[in-house]
């Protein structure tokens, strides 16, 4: 990493806001290239949903991520700025995912033969008649997809999608599958169908469609160093992170930002400058224009809403609970969706070979049931399905938990939702000097690969190039494969 000159102070300086990946790349780009940024940041820490939390017990330290973290991203660029950042830190992690489904072990992302075999023969011949019906079907006398449900039913037919499709949706979304939009499908399996799975389980070819992500990078102490050693790097250039200083107002002049509205410690105070990059929640952006943006731009904001999340986080005097990178735990009796045990993805993440770690998710909506529960309650509950219903560990070994929090987590694709994000992003366009990125930042289900991704190329229109960050995560294949003849430059 460089560790540069104060940046000239006659060059305009860039104001952005939020220290999550997306921010933070925007602000390193620009330390990188000798440009005046100043980032700001609600919270007292860098890394948003993508920060790395240490634990200091009796036993030593634990490290979480707010969920696992993986890098993977079919982009050379982003995997060079990664490897840049990262640097001496980088891991490479094989990948083994799997559903708990009725008992029994599932591969993730389904595998045909594996998914069938586990539903037995019945069940088995039910949903390949229902693919090859929906296919028949789709042929003669095919209907538009809307919602999820129809875009599941889709691609793997009525059976499949009810067995390892619906139940999941719902944990995570908390609505039913027929209320939100088939785009998230469609975003996320691109180009996986079953004929290509069984095409390519029958006739390997050169173009055979693989996980990108059967193996990916991991930085040794959490994903959260990637956006530490990032801010870092800004330091060391000479600019500034101010935390704890949430943004308040954006004000206006024209069509043009000319300061940001900050609380601090010391008060309000207007933090001016010529460039305006935004990665806090387009939702919340619209909202606090002075003047104010118009009532429709409100209404739009007002009709979106985010998917929070809740993780709880457990320490064990034990090995190992499994050899999973994750598990989708899809029984609806169970309250969580999913965990990763950090141990299998760095051993750096517990104390000592004796320990591991879950990370237990549970996806919620602030004031729902779950998240009005305690942190004990949630720990209790955890520790509960995860001796009594799992047998995964025996109460003896839990060596104790906390839950962490974090709201706006996942932008929910509900029917109807691209009205009114066009509509608040026409009006953003609309303020000459201020992009929005990232995942929030963009209402757009965006993993870090393409949250930075908006944020390297704000930076670089900023620095005279001419991007459309529209155009991000809108490619036409599935962005967890490759095919096979590519596969050499991902992983080298
Ligand atoms: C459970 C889970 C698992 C995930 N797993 C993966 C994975 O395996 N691989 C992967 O690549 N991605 C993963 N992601 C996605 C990844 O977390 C995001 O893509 C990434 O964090 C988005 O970065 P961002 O900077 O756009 O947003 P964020 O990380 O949300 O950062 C936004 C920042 O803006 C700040 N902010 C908000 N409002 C204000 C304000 N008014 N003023 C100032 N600052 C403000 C916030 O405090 C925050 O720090 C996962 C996400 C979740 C929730």
């Amino acid at each position: 990493m460089q560790n540069g000159h104060k940046p000239e102070s006659t060059t305009p300086t860039t104001v952005v806001m939020g220290a999550g990946p997306a921010g933070l790349c925007s602000a390193y780009v620009l330390s990188k290239a000798g440009h005046p940024a100043t980032v700001v940041e609600a919270a007292p820490f860098v890394g948003g949903l993508a920060r790395t939390i240490k634990r200091q017990t009796d036993h030593g330290e634990f490290k979480f991520d707010i969920g696992g973290h993986r890098w993977f991203t079919k982009n050379e660029e982003l995997n060079d700025l990664f490897k840049e950042v990262v640097d001496d830190e980088l891991l490479w992690v094989h990948r083994i995912s799997r559903i708990y489904f009725d008992g029994k072990f599932v591969d993730y992302p389904l595998k045909l033969a594996n998914a069938l075999k586990a539903v037995g023969p019945v069940t088995a011949a039910r949903a390949v008649f229902d693919y090859g019906l929906i296919k028949a079907q789709q042929k003669l006398n095919p209907t538009e997809v809307v919602s999820m449900e129809d875009a599941y039913i889709n691609q793997y037919g009525n059976t499949l999608y009810k067995l390892f499709f619906q139940a999941y949706s719902e944990k995570v979304w908390g609505m039913q599958c027929s209320e939100l939009s088939g785009d998230w499908v469609n975003q996320r399996t691109k180009g996986m169908s079953l004929v290509t799975a069984i095409k390519d389980a029958v006739v390997p070819s050169k173009g055979k469609v693989v996980s990108l992500i059967d193996e990916f990078m991991y930085p040794r102490d959490g994903f959260g160093r990637f956006s530490e050693r990032m801010a870092d790097s800004i330091r060391q250039n000479g600019n500034e992170i101010l935390l704890k200083s949430p943004v308040e107002k954006i004000v206006l002049d024209g069509n043009r930002v000319k300061g940001v509205q900050l609380r601090t410690e010391e008060g309000s105070t207007l933090l001016e400058g010529e460039n305006f990059i935004s990665s806090i929640p387009l939702t919340v952006l619209v909202k606090i224009m002075e003047p104010s943006a118009p009532q429709d731009v409100i209404d739009a904001a007002n009709s979106l809403v985010f998917r929070d999340i809740i993780t709880v986080n457990m320490m064990f005097r034990k090995p190992k609970v499994t050899n999973d990178t994750w598990l989708y735990v899809h029984d609806r009796n169970i309250l969580f969706g999913r965990f990763h045990e950090p141990k299998n993805w760095s051993p750096a993440m517990v104390p000592g070979e004796e320990y591991t770690s879950l990370v237990i998710e549970y996806f919620c909506t602030r004031g729902d049931h779950i998240w009005s529960m305690s942190d004990e309650e949630l720990v209790n509950q955890t520790v509960k399905h995860l001796v009594e219903d799992l047998e995964f560990v025996e109460p003896e070994e839990v060596i104790g938990g906390f839950s962490v929090r974090a709201t706006k987590a996942y932008p929910t694709y509900d029917v109807g939702y691209q009205e009114p994000l066009n509509k608040m992003k026409d009006y953003i366009r609309g303020i000459e000097n201020l992009q929005y990125i990232g995942r929030g930042g963009s209402f757009r289900y965006n993993n870090t690969d393409h949250s930075i991704e908006t944020g390297l190329l704000a930076a670089k229109n900023i620095l005279g190039e001419r991007h459309d960050l529209e155009q991000v995560n809108a490619e036409a294949e599935y962005h967890e494969i490759k095919r096979q003849k590519e596969r050499a430059t991902v992983t080298s």
